[in-house]
């Protein structure tokens, strides 16, 4: 079996000619210094870990699993030593806060090296990914005091973050969660609750596990309105940071699931934990959505790299593997010949390079709106990122789970046993579907609050956007490439159109189906603006340029066209869906 290969090709290709990095760098404060040599030679190295150091490890750890020894959780084979030579790499401070530690680089290099570590061995991807979602939420809300005490040493990554919402009667309505916090009289609480779900809760790597913990202050109002954050660590620190006595918070289980097994999932017991509030009182959950955030453009980003072992796995497979004649009479053939088997390989080739650059393309938007030097830019930017992020956690994930199925698809039978390893990314990629807001409630952001921002401004931003690259690459991408897509954004704005006026049942029952239709514009214009910055390379095209057009135009033939049938779902009235009583479902 192929070991993984980091798309670097690519990445040169999307950094160096589709979106102008070197310009855009040096416009912003802080990242003058960084250009596409630099940003391909760091991902190299970041490719070379994940390759060398953790996708080796992802078959074994993901059959030997997790274990709760005398209340501790017990990680897999190789994967502490793996974690600590990760952050002695210096990979967890790759762009954090200088001030803190962090080597400040931009946060388009940060999503890349995720997704590297996502396609080599996604339980483990979660231990840095929850650890910088809570180092972004306590560098933007807590004290002085706390940031002092925990940033250094979770940039550092010798203490990780864990993301304490789930109770097993609060899941999407968190307004419903029960755990309590009492003041001690000093600065701090007693965290009383249990949580479930809380990936990452406890491991076996050494340092410390700052848990941010929602809770509720004593007198709070009922729902979302009556939570609060606190930062409850493992282990108490001393003054001097060393790690001192044992606090009480506790893994009761771990759960048992369908995939990631080498990531440990806890029930957390707080039993009068020592917390200390992160933000305002009654502010916990806009706190939270820090973290929130930042974990969800994650989780798309986890969709993709499956998506891209599976689909790398399943190319090489199906370049080796002799099945049928091909239609000549002669035979057999590597069954890469079949349309059937490619148009497998290519849905999912599609999907991965437009959600990249879609990806990378967010992530600039995020630099931008963090260092702009002017303020409506980095609003503008800003508020792009918002409308973006529901799209690029529930589609990247959708689209790679698919993605994961065609690929297990692909080996036939071969795919369903476990030898292979095809079966672990199937089972691997459904959490992302699930965790940090289902789908489900991802659309619903998406046409509930994310399309009326600011009056539809940022919405409408991104259609002018869209239309202003199809205009201008043109030219190089040729009409048939660029025809379609102007077509697809035409239903798009119609469906939204449609939606900012519905009623809420005609929403409801539209939203995954509108997330979709959005998706598929948004690479559509991704294959537009690549296939045009690819066109002109003519003999200089690497191997990965010179596919581009021909993957833009398998994209617009035979993926874009569900534009047509999502328009119509979205506009087709909700009665039928709400027609039957609950019972008779
Ligand atoms: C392996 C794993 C790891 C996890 N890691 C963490 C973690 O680290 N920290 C943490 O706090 N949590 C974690 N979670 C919890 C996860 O985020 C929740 O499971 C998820 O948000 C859904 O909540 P729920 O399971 O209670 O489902 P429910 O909220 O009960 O939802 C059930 C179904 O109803 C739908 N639904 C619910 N409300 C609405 C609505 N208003 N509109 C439309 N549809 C709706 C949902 O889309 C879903 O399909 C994890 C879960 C798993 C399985």
């Amino acid at each position: 079996m192929t070991a993984y290969t980091a798309p670097i090709e690519d990445v040169a290709f999307l950094l160096g000619r589709v979106f102008d990095f070197d310009t855009r760098m040096a416009g912003l404060p802080g990242c003058e210094e960084v250009d596409t040599e630099l940003a391909v030679s760091v991902l190299e190295e970041a490719g070379k870990f994940a390759s060398e150091m953790l996708e080796p490890l992802n078959r074994p750890n993901d059959e030997e699993g997790c274990r709760l020894v005398d209340g501790e959780v017990v990680t897999a084979k190789g994967m502490a030593e793996a974690y600590r030579a990760f952050a002695e790499a210096g990979w967890t401070s790759l762009s954090g806060d200088p001030e803190h530690g962090g080597q400040g680089l931009p946060r388009v290099l940060q999503l890349l090296l995720d997704e590297f570590l996502c396609s080599a061995h996604l339980s483990f991807s979660l231990f840095p990914g929850l650890s910088r979602g809570a180092v972004e939420a306590i560098e933007a809300h807590a004290s002085p005091e706390l940031k002092a005490a925990y940033l250094p040493k979770m940039i550092a990554g010798e203490w990780t973050g864990a993301m304490a919402l789930t109770e097993a009667s609060a899941g999407t309505d968190l307004g419903l969660l029960a755990t309590r916090a009492t003041p001690n009289g000093d600065s701090s609480y007693a965290v009383r609750g249990t949580k479930i779900f809380i990936s990452s809760g406890d491991h076996d790597f050494g340092g410390n596990v700052i848990h941010l913990v929602l809770a509720r202050l004593p007198d709070a109002p009922k729902g979302v309105k009556g939570i609060s954050l606190f930062l409850c660590p493992k282990f108490l620190p001393e003054a001097d940071g060393a790690l001192g006595a044992r606090n009480a918070l506790s893994v009761g289980a771990l759960e048992h699931k369908m995939g990631i097994h080498a990531q440990p999932t806890c029930v957390m017991n707080y039993d009068g934990a020592t917390g200390w509030l992160v933000g305002e009182p009654g502010r916990g959950l806009a706190a939270m959505f820090t973290m929130m955030n930042a974990e969800r453009l994650m989780v798309g980003v986890q969709g993709l790299g499956v998506a891209e072992i599976a689909n790398q796995k399943a190319a090489a497979y199906a370049r080796e593997r002799l099945q049928g004649s091909g239609g000549n009479g002669k035979g057999p053939v590597a069954i890469v010949a079949h349309p059937d088997v490619r148009r497998m390989l290519l849905s999912g080739r599609a999907f991965i390079e437009a959600a990249r650059a879609l990806a990378v393309w967010t992530a600039l938007q995020m630099e931008t709106a963090a260092r702009h030097p002017d303020a409506a830019t980095r609003a503008e930017a800003d508020a792009l990122v918002a409308l973006l992020t529901p799209v690029i956690k529930a589609a990247f994930t959708d689209f790679g789970f698919e993605t994961a199925v065609a690929a297990q698809q692909v080996f036939g039978g071969h795919g369903y046993i476990r030898e292979w390893g095809m079966e672990q990314y199937v089972r691997d990629a459904r959490i992302a579907q699930v965790y940090e807001g289902t789908n489900g409630v991802q659309a619903m952001d998406l046409v509930t609050r994310k399309i009326g921002l600011d009056g539809g401004a940022p919405i409408r931003r991104f259609f002018d956007l869209v239309r202003a690259d199809l205009g201008a690459a043109g030219p190089a991408a040729g009409a048939a490439l660029t025809a379609p897509v102007a077509e697809a954004l035409a239903r798009l704005e119609s469906a939204t159109t449609v939606l900012r006026t519905a009623a809420a049942p005609e929403v409801g029952a539209a939203a995954t189906d509108y997330l979709r239709l959005f998706a598929l514009v948004a690479f559509g214009w991704m294959w537009v603006r690549m296939a045009a910055a690819a066109a002109p390379l003519g003999d200089a095209a690497t191997r990965t340029e010179r596919r581009k057009p021909a993957l833009a135009q398998f994209f617009v033939d035979r993926m874009l066209p569900q534009t047509t049938a999502l328009h119509a779902t979205v506009g087709a009235s909700a009665a039928s869906t709400m027609a039957l009583e609950a019972n008779a479902i």
